[in-house]
């Protein structure tokens, strides 16, 4: 089932080649792909709950979209139901003070969930050699060594006990079009909208081209990327809950079993 969306290590992606409206491997329409929601949100928790009682591994989920690619309803939807204490999300912004004053991967690195947690990356170090690179904000021969870096970072977090997966939320540009008019129409969405949004929508084709070089270098078998068709976001729920579930049930998290035995019953 995984195999729909991973990138085999290797390859040369190419996202226009994937269509974003597409729904490979749901359930049905939009009415079942929903009514299979649950199951899956029920499960995730069950496998969390392991997860954080076992203690000795943790899962990491990068996400990255398109501005208005939907991270946000992502990770409210797909983690609703699991318990806070054991997850948690980091948004990356653009770097500060500290942050600029050391090496890319620090803020990241400092972040990684801990054994027994979930951490969710909403935005990462990719935007180090993705808006970096798109908006020229460090020369090529900063960004360009970064692709080796970040294997090597990701190679290190694996062996240590962290499973790693990386979605690429992919949405059509007319989709973008319409989420972000809709920022400006609906009062209640207007917060969301940033004017850097559209200068960097302007960008779109060099964004295409840095996410399909940095998903093609990027993508290994310890830290696989997965693309997401994303213009339907029930389809979306779906598969990101999905690739997630699959990929706890690989983990296969155990209770611990107690060292000595224990008393019947509780005087
Ligand atoms: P989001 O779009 O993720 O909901 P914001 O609207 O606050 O959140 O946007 C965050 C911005 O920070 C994005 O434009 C993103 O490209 C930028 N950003 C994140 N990390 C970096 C980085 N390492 N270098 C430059 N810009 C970055």
């Amino acid at each position: 089932m995984l195999e729909r969306w991973r990138v085999q290590p290797g390859t040369n992606v190419d996202l226009e080649a994937v269509d974003p409206a597409s729904t490979p491997g749901a359930p049905g329409g939009k009415e079942a792909t929903l009514a299979a929601l649950p199951a899956l949100t029920v499960e995730l928790a069950d496998l969390q709950d392991r997860l954080a009682a076992e203690a000795r591994r943790s899962l990491l989920v990068v996400l990255q979209a398109p501005d208005a690619g939907g991270k946000d309803g992502t990770i409210r939807h797909v983690f609703h139901g699991v318990n806070p204490q054991g997850t948690r999300v980091h948004s990356f912004k653009a770097p500060a003070g500290d942050e600029r004053a050391h090496d890319f991967l620090w803020r990241v690195h400092r972040v990684v969930p801990a054994a027994g947690e979930i951490g969710i990356f909403n935005r990462s170090h990719y935007e180090d050699v993705l808006a970096v690179r798109v908006r020229k904000l460090v020369a090529p021969s900063v960004w360009r060594p970064r692709f080796e870096l970040i294997g090597s970072f990701e190679a290190l977090l694996a062996h240590e006990g962290t499973t790693i997966v990386k979605l690429y939320l992919h949405i059509s540009k007319e989709e973008q079009r319409e989420r972000l008019q809709a920022r400006l129409d609906d009062p209640d969405k207007r917060w969301k909208f940033r004017p850097e949004d559209l200068a960097d929508r302007v960008l779109w084709d060099r964004y295409r081209a840095a996410y399909n070089e940095a998903i093609s270098r990027t993508a290994t078998s310890q830290a696989p990327w997965f693309i997401v068709p994303a213009d339907h976001k029930w389809y979306r729920n779906w598969a990101v809950s999905t690739i997630l579930v699959e990929t706890l049930r690989k983990m296969d998290p155990r209770y611990p079993q107690p060292a000595e035995a224990l008393p019947k019953a509780v005087g």
